[in-house]
């Protein structure tokens, strides 16, 4: 008799099927589809956010809504492609009515973010946001913003949320565009 074929390795794939069932937190009660998150599973670079929105947990991919497109065409701007990234957020269910997900949703959810981490190995990963900044790092906003923090063998870099960079283009606009020159620039360098 043939041996059984070896244990394929826990990976991505396997990720996002332990989202899309999970039960750990309440945020699973008032879901329609977990957003897992999605990219290259060998991006240079991660970007985290903070919670899928209305567009996202409709879809179950992540930045789908209009904060999404603005994203896209700022990342363009410094030639960088959310196909060659990784996208995902703090916690992977849509919190009702839009609200900050919760420090024990956080803690819950971020076995998530850290063994993408660990499987996609990225050199640098963009903090989109406080909610991303607290939850990844720690670190309060907006003291750390823009600065290239280095833990664990990868560089982070704490900016804006596009939602902020966009409704506050003047400040937060101009901040969001030079940190995600900064941080391309450490990619292709
Ligand atoms: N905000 C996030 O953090 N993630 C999304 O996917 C959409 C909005
Ligand atoms: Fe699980 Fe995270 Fe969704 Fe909570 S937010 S149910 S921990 S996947």
């Amino acid at each position: 008799m043939s041996e059984p074929p070896p244990k394929p390795r826990r990976g991505l794939a396997e990720v996002d099927r332990d989202v899309l069932e999970c039960l750990l937190c309440r945020l699973w009660e008032s879901r329609l589809i977990a957003v897992p998150g999605e990219g290259d599973p060998r991006a240079p670079l991660v970007l985290i956010g903070e919670a899928p929105g209305r567009a996202e947990d409709a879809t179950g991919r992540p930045f789908q809504g209009i904060s999404g497109r603005y994203l896209d065409a700022c990342l363009a701007e410094v030639g960088l492609k959310r196909e060659r990234l990784f996208i995902t957020s703090s916690v992977k269910c849509h919190p009702p009515g839009n609200r900050n997900p919760l420090p024990d949703e956080l803690a819950v959810c971020s076995r998530y973010w850290r063994r993408q981490l660990e499987l996609i190995g990225p050199s640098h990963v963009l903090l989109l946001g406080l909610v991303a900044s607290k939850a990844v790092l720690g670190e309060e906003f907006p003291a750390v913003r823009g600065r290239l923090i280095a833990r664990e063998g990868i560089v982070f870099l704490p900016t804006y949320h596009p939602a902020a960079a966009m409704r506050f283009r003047r400040k937060a606009g101009v901040a969001f565009r030079r940190d995600l020159a900064l941080v391309a620039r450490e990619i292709f360098r």
